[in-house]
């Protein structure tokens, strides 16, 4: 890491980001590199994420995306990949937008890290732009020496593929790694592609508790029912790690969700400090 790296606790306050490039990867789904306005390089573990405040026409909002850097971990650039959501309120402003954007951020966030401690085997699981936080963790395992390394990573068909030329080489380049894209409505045709969900193959995988570490990450159908496949094969939490991709909810409908309980308790703190 360079000389202006900041610490954690100073990244956990907000900073200013620019928006910088936006490329189109596949027709739902682009990359977003934003630059750190301030002078700051950034402190996270590959696989985290982090909170992004946008502003539009009504307003601020707030939405969680995954650190997806490759060529420069800890830089000042941050990347994104973002797929399209319908009538999704980030979706309108980063699918319209130009270059300038500014956005305020805080983090780092998140467990999907890679384990302090080297297992027999790593699988790394993902559902589309679920693959996001695996492309910095794929750049720290070129130093870490991990034995054996699997990717699962679970798409519609080939033009949902995003990052596949990188993976290919990946594969080619790392005897530890393997890729197996698995195709739900296309015929698997290469040697890396497979028919079906990821779960089918996580369930072809022979997974052993005391060897195999678990990252899942994506749609959180999938991991829900990776989760219950391994509990069910006798894994503990903790090599299990999941990040669902939930949606975000907006601040006025957590407001609704308050209890008649908490809306007393907050009218009888009102009153005791005399508001
Ligand atoms: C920890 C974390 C990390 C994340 N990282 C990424 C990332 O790297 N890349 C990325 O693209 N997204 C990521 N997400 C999801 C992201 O935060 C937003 O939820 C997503 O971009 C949709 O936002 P939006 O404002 O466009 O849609 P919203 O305005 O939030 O939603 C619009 C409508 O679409 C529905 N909806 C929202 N998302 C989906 C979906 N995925 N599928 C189907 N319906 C949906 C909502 O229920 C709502 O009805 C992450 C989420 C979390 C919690």
């Amino acid at each position: 890491m360079c000389n202006n790296t900041v610490s954690s606790a100073m990244i956990d306050s907000m900073f200013t980001v620019r928006l910088e490039r936006i490329r189109t990867l596949s027709e739902s789904t682009k990359d977003f590199r934003f630059v750190c306005a301030d002078n700051i390089s950034l402190d996270y573990k590959p696989g985290q994420f982090y909170r992004f405040v946008f502003t539009d026409e009504q307003g601020e909002f707030e939405r969680s995306y995954s650190l997806c850097n490759f060529d420069e971990l800890y830089g000042r650039h941050m990347d994104l990949v973002i797929s399209q959501v319908d009538s999704g309120r980030a979706t309108k402003l980063l699918f319209d937008c130009q270059e300038g954007l500014e956005a305020k951020v805080t983090g780092p966030f998140g467990r999907l890290t890679l384990p302090e401690e080297v297992p027999g085997r790593l699988v790394m699981v993902a559902t589309s732009v679920g693959l996001a936080p695996y492309i910095p963790i794929l750049k720290e395992l070129e130093t870490s020496g991990f034995p054996e390394v699997l990717l699962l990573l679970g798409v519609r068909d080939r033009s949902e593929f995003i990052y596949g030329d990188l993976l290919k080489n990946y594969a080619d380049q790392h005897d530890y790694f393997e890729l197996r894209l698995c195709l739900s409505r296309e015929k698997a045709s290469a040697g890396y592609e497979h028919d079906g969900y990821v779960n089918a193959q996580i369930e072809r995988l022979e997974v052993t508790p005391d060897a195999d570490h678990f990252l899942l990450c994506g749609n959180p159908g999938m991991i829900d029912d990776a989760w219950a496949y391994l509990k069910e094969s006798g894994f503990k939490p903790k090599h299990v790690v999941r990040e669902k991709y939930v949606f975000a909810r907006e601040s006025k409908s957590s407001a609704k969700a308050l209890t008649e309980e908490q809306k007393q308790l907050i009218a009888d703190k009102l009153k005791k400090y005399g508001k």
